[in-house]
């Protein structure tokens, strides 16, 4: 794809004399030495417009800003300047990993600027990675709130300090700008200069030690992948290793299951204990299976998210149902009003699945892929861009209160989204990724492209033996199951279309008229394409009930409502007076009706036994019950989108009905 450089002539680019990337560093979030299938870079693959421009759009033009606006009013990136000048000591502005907050931002900027060039953002960026360059120690440290006159010592609180976990994503920032096609950068140096530093710290003839929050062995992996060096892979796999054996101090509320550190990865069967660590060590540990060909370690990865996806996870793809140590649950152990859910473990999960999907090519991960981001990370930002959701309930009971627009919010706050956090990983986290979200949505390998998600893109590439294969995807998607896919170029190759789970059996799909069978997980369409010819699948839209494993006990009577790719629910705004989400039933009997963004359903108040001073009773609930219940119809409506109407309540498990004549 075209790249139009609107940069002025005298922008100075370090190492790059005549200002445009080098296109031979220029790749996407991931970059495996060997996969099944080939990631694309931004020169492959584009979104150019639809529902996830929009998102892109909002990214670039308000949350950027936004991230960047608040943690200058609040002090973190000056932090940057007072180490610079000597007197960070008693001076730190918030808690101690907020360098990370800065770094996902520098990332988020890369992503957007590999996107498309814009001047102003580039000096933006440049002179947000001047002031943390020149914070960095002579020796490669870098950190604002450690090691310092007036400060703990470096490394002295590898539980809690975050050090390691805050020069992780300084790494990834920097994997970001390689991939934009600047691999001589001034981040890359200060990076290397980190990661260096790190090697010599807690490489072989280092201390053996480990850092609280894994993010580290992920970052040194791709650093690792994007700079060719590979004493970074060396560090990450050694981190890996040194997981599980109980090295970490424990406290009495965060035992070594919180930090992973219970038994060795390559043990595990399923991931637990912190949710964002959990997912973001087994992202690190498979691309450390991945270039040292451990098989076993990669077979681990996989049974793990097996085992996390199939009981573990909520319907939006939210993972974590613990607030106390934002953990993971037993298995089954998925209550809708207490769902954590962090938006971060929703990115950590991507994170993963995207790495399995490229190792093993299998649809299962891109679905999830599909519900998780629509479900689950689109629900973090506010509509217009300027407040976010930590964790991601799955029912409100009460309204909330507004959060001040002006200060900062407690980071498990959920009734409403908060402009920013005392811990404000989030923002900054759903900011990389949908600056990087088009470059999750497709693949290539040796026969062709494999398209993953929908939306309205481009693509772009050549094959392994010089074949080019352009095409064009368009679609109403996530609102409209009809996505048209016309291919660009006279190429003799294969074009993969993901059929979704949901579905299955109900898809359909022809080219130029002529009937395709799509039963399976896939569309696969091998030929002769000549340039025009238009590939049609239809998904089916129509809103569908959906039933909970008999083993989540906290949602058993309950059913939800998905819609195509779309998780619904009920939200109070859309109830008629005098009803409550907290007592209102769908009624099963009454067919549901598809609407433009969402569904109609039939809902009955339910009759709520006033005299009855204990809440537990020896008979159960009778026919009469619905018989004089009031039946009204409600619309669902798509739960990424829900809070942007004022403090509501909302749920997204209904309670069913009893059926007529039961
Ligand atoms: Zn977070």
């Amino acid at each position: 794809m075209p790249h139009d450089l609107a940069l002025s002539p005298e922008t100075d680019f370090d190492g790059v004399p005549d200002g445009t990337p080098d296109r031979s560093t220029r790749g996407g979030p991931v970059a495996p030495s060997h996969s099944r299938l080939r990631p694309l870079g931004p020169d492959e693959i584009a979104i150019d417009g639809g529902f996830w421009g929009e998102r892109q759009s909002l990214n670039a033009d308000v949350i950027l800003a936004h991230c960047e606006t608040w943690m200058e009013r609040i002090g973190w990136i000056s932090n940057f300047d007072k180490v610079a000048d000597g007197i960070i000591g008693g001076n730190h502005a918030g808690i101690e990993f907020v360098d990370s907050e800065i770094y996902k931002l520098l990332e988020a900027m890369a992503w957007e600027l590999a996107r498309r060039a814009d001047a102003s953002l580039e000096a933006r960026y440049r002179a947000l990675v001047a002031r943390v360059a020149a914070a960095q120690d002579d020796d490669g440290y870098l950190n604002t709130s450690f090691g310092h006159p007036g400060q703990p010592l470096r490394y002295s609180n590898l539980e809690w300090g975050h050090e390691l976990y805050c020069a992780g994503h300084l790494l990834q920032a920097a994997v970001a700008r390689i991939r934009g096609g600047y691999p001589n950068d001034e981040i890359v140096r200060v990076a290397r200069r980190a990661a260096d530093h790190v090697y010599r710290e807690f490489g072989p003839d280092g201390r053996i030690a480990l850092c609280g929050h894994p993010e580290i062995e992920v970052a040194l992996a791709e650093f690792s992948r994007a700079t060719g060096e590979a004493r970074y892979l060396d560090m990450a796999q050694l981190f890996v290793e040194r997981r599980g054996n109980g090295m970490l101090a424990t406290t009495i509320l965060f035992g070594h299951e919180y930090f992973q550190d219970d038994m060795p990865v390559r043990d595990a069967t399923v991931l637990r204990g912190h949710a964002v660590r959990a997912l973001y060590l087994a992202s690190g540990a498979l691309d450390v299976a991945t270039e040292t060909h451990d098989r076993q370690l990669a077979d681990a990865i996989a049974l793990q998210w097996k085992n996390t996806v199939s009981r573990r996870t909520y319907i939006t793809g939210g993972m974590g149902s613990h607030h106390q140590d934002e953990a993971f649950g037993d298995d089954y152990e998925l209550p809708a009003d207490r769902a954590y859910s962090e938006t971060c473990a929703g990115i950590g999960s991507v994170m993963l699945s995207w790495r399995l999907l490229l190792e093993t090519g299998e649809s299962a991960y891109a679905d999830l892929i599909e519900r998780t981001l629509l479900n689950n990370i689109l629900a973090s930002p506010r509509e217009d861009g300027r407040a976010f959701y930590y964790t991601n309930t799955l029912q409100q009971r009460t309204e909330g209160t507004e959060p001040s627009e002006e200060a900062l919010s407690e980071r498990a706050e959920a009734s409403l989204r908060a402009p920013w956090f005392e811990v404000s990983c989030c923002p900054t986290n759903v900011a990389r990724t949908l600056a990087s979200v088009g470059l999750y949505f497709a693949t290539a390998d040796d026969h062709g492209v494999q398209l993953h998600q929908f939306g309205d893109y481009s693509v772009k590439t050549t094959l392994p033996d010089g074949r080019v294969v352009a095409l064009h995807v368009e679609s109403g998607y996530p609102f409209d199951g009809a996505v048209r896919v016309t291919v660009q170029s006279d190429v003799d190759a294969t074009v993969t279309l993901r059929i979704p789970r949901w579905a299955r059996g109900a898809a359909t799909a022809s080219i130029g008229g002529v009937h395709l069978a799509a039963d399976g997980t896939e569309l696969i369409v091998s030929r002769q394409f000549t340039a025009g010819d238009c590939i049609e699948l239809h998904l089916p839209m129509q809103p569908r009930i959906v039933h909970p494993h008999p083993r989540i006990d906290a949602a058993r009577g309950t059913v939800a409502v998905e819609r195509g790719p779309l998780v619904l629910v009920l939200e109070s705004p859309d109830l008629p007076a005098g009803f409550s989400t907290e007592t209102v039933e769908i009624d099963p009997d009454v067919p549901l009706v598809l609407t433009a963004n969402g569904a109609q359903a039939a809902i009955r108040l339910r009759v709520e036994h006033s005299d009855a001073l204990w809440p537990y009773a020896q008979s159960t609930r009778r026919q009469t019950d619905r018989d004089s219940s009031r039946l009204a119809s409600a619309e669902l409506t798509p739960y990424f989108a829900w809070a942007n109407r004022g403090p509501s309540t909302m749920r997204v498990w209904l309670p069913l009905a009893p059926a007529s004549g039961r």
